[in-house]
């Protein structure tokens, strides 16, 4: 049975191109909000640190009704370093909007989703918003547009795809320049148009698969998925089927999306998006199956963490006590909320009650839920980053690898090449795009640390880089000493950082970009010369620390605040990172 009353779509758009703008106009079009309901109240991208990073951490969704039809939109995340949420929500949708601002063009960030997207042989829509900019390039960007896709491997289908012009901020779409329009139906009109409505057997056997956890304190698991095939009702029992086996369960309540809530229904047919709750330990990939004749859905594999870090409270005699949550409990209480939807966050307890081990995809994984308990109120300290190790049978020593994909302007090869050398990585394929190098490594996940940092300064932020898990290999030994070598200064209030080579000969000296400098030293005049010759900019640095020091020994301000990736990657064993609502500090592990 063809749906027409349903779309399911995914957005795909860069930070700021105008995605939340956009879809609340839609809203509003679709008259879904009363007049005395606040637009404020936005969905998607509500999370600050998301803006400040450029990434989109989790999805949400929303649904706009357009005549008979409802729209699903979903947010995919913008970034993909948590294991196949990517993935997940592309699973249940049959199209994307590629959102694009008429002066910025497509940006690099976008370029994981959208490659992910197009692989999946999903019909895109362009939309280019942001038309009523006096510096709009509309045609420009939709050449880019159509670059982008080539590079990335688009079908002749997805190459044909259709181009819709937008000022979100006005309500306005259209499909040339030159038309006259005040409201957004070409949008609504290219979307029904456009992308494929769900094609399902609503009268078969139940078939969803569990593609999202989400969390509420009063109702507890929520599980969000596509209805596949089948219909799902109110309260029915059906047969939850995992890797290991199966069970019958009963449903709760369920939730359709409307607008930007979700209303409660009785049923929901296949095809249609829904949220149910009830089933308190269904997990990512189970199917939930008709109870009488169940078949089991292909599942969804969710990448294992391999970083993993120690959480407690802060104990420092000079705590600040900034944080208006600090005890063990509160961190506590947290952490245990964070892993009921943070897929693949492991949490596990220690023999302190005031010391957690926090598991996840890497540093980025990690600082975004420090970043975000940071801003939530929290006070709390946080350990060197470790990799999480394994023994085989035999007793080898195996450490987690991961495939490492980087796509970069030609001119950043080399910088690439060397930084990710040092870090043990190897290359396993290089292909060259217009424009573009795709190269491909496999690296230990501990040459990862602080990588991303010096990736997006080496590649003037030009670069993408995304990584999934790919199993355990034998230890590959030491990786030279970075957290001490590598030697940072600012300009302009931008990041520049210095040969890897000669920071390690340099020492244990660094300058950490803001208004705070960390103590060291510099061996040897030769690699001061370099470096000066090098970057004019540091010639400043380096003769303020002479002024300030000896010849080899330099001991500048101390540290007043670093950002938390800068902690995390130059943290020693014997130091923690304190972080409070209002600062980011180092200092030395307090012995008892
Ligand atoms: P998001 O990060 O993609 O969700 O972007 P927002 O919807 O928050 O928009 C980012 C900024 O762009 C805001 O300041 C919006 O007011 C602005 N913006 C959004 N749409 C338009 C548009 O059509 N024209 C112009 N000139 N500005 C827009």
């Amino acid at each position: 049975m063809l749906r027409n009353d349903l779309r399911n779509i995914a957005i795909i758009a860069h930070v700021d191109h105008g995605k939340t703008t956009l879809v609340d106009a839609m809203l509003k079009q679709s008259g879904i909000f009363r007049a005395n309901e606040h637009v404020e109240e936005r969905v998607m991208d509500s999370n600050a640190l998301e803006r400040e990073r450029g990434i989109t951490i989790l999805a949400k969704n929303t649904a706009v009704m357009h005549k008979d039809t409802k729209i699903n939109i979903l947010d995919t995340p913008g970034h993909a370093d948590f294991g196949g949420e990517v993935e997940r929500v592309l699973t249940m949708v049959d199209g994307v909007l590629l959102l694009v601002d008429a002066y910025e063009g497509p940006m690099p960030q976008t370029k994981y989703v959208l490659r992910k997207a197009l692989e999946q042989h999903l019909k895109p829509i362009v939309v280019i918003n942001k038309i009523d900019r006096p510096d709009q390039r509309v045609e420009e960007v939709i050449d880019e547009v159509l670059d982008l896709f080539i590079e990335l491997g688009a079908d002749d289908d997805q190459l044909e795809f259709p181009v819709v012009l937008t000022s979100a901020r006005n309500g306005i779409a259209k499909l040339t320049m030159e038309e006259e329009s005040d409201n957004l139906e070409a949008l609504f009109k290219v979307i029904l148009e456009n992308i494929p409505a769900p094609d399902v057997e609503v009268d078969a056997p139940l078939q969803m698969l569990v593609n999202t956890l989400d969390y509420d304190d009063y109702v507890g698991r929520i599980v969000v998925g596509r209805v596949i095939r089948g219909t799902i009702h109110n309260g029915e029992t059906i047969t939850l089927m995992d890797e290991e086996g199966e069970r019958k369960a009963k449903i709760g309540r369920l939730y359709t999306y409307e607008g930007l809530k979700r209303a409660e229904t009785q049923e929901v047919g296949a095809g249609d998006i829904v949220a149910l709750i009830g089933l308190a330990d269904a997990n990512i990939g189970d199917t939930i199956a008709d109870a009488e004749s169940p078949e089991k859905l292909k599942g969804i594999s969710i990448d294992e963490p391999t970083l993993s870090m120690v959480f407690s409270v802060n104990n420092s005699p000079f705590a600040g006590r900034e944080g208006e949550y600090v005890t063990s409990r509160h961190l506590r209480d947290r952490l245990f909320k964070e892993i009921k939807t943070n897929v693949s966050m492991r949490l596990e307890e220690t023999e302190s009650p005031d010391a957690f081990i926090v598991s996840g995809r890497g540093e980025l994984h990690l600082s975004v839920l420090i970043e975000t308990m940071r801003r939530e109120g929290y006070e709390l300290q946080v350990g060197k980053p470790k990799v999480i190790m394994h023994h085989d049978e035999t007793g080898t020593l195996q450490e987690p690898m991961e495939a490492l994909t980087i796509d970069v302007p030609q001119e950043f090869m080399g910088a690439v090449m060397e930084g990710l050398g040092l870090r043990k990585a190897e290359l396993t394929n290089m292909t060259e795009m217009a424009g573009y190098l795709r190269m491909e490594f496999v690296i230990p996940a501990r040459g990862l640390i602080g990588f991303r940092n010096q990736f997006l300064t080496d590649t003037k932020g030009n670069g993408v880089m995304n990584h999934v898990f790919a199993g355990y290999a034998d230890y590959k030994g030491e990786i030279p000493g970075r957290t001490r070598g590598s030697l940072v200064a600012f300009e302009n209030g931008e990041t520049t950082s210095y040969g890897i080579g000669n920071a390690q000969e340099r020492g244990n000296m660094f300058i950490i970009p803001g208004e705070q400098v960390y103590e060291g030293q510099i061996i040897g005049e030769n690699s001061r010369d370099d470096d000066m010759d090098v970057n004019p900019c540091k010639k400043k640095h380096v003769s303020n620390m002479r002024a300030s020091g000896s010849d080899d020994t330099i001991r500048l301000i101390p540290p007043k605040t670093f950002s938390l990736e800068q902690a995390l990657e130059h943290i020693n064993d014997d130091e923690l990172v304190e972080v409070t609502p209002k600062n980011i500090r180092m200092r030395k592990k307090i012995l008892d």
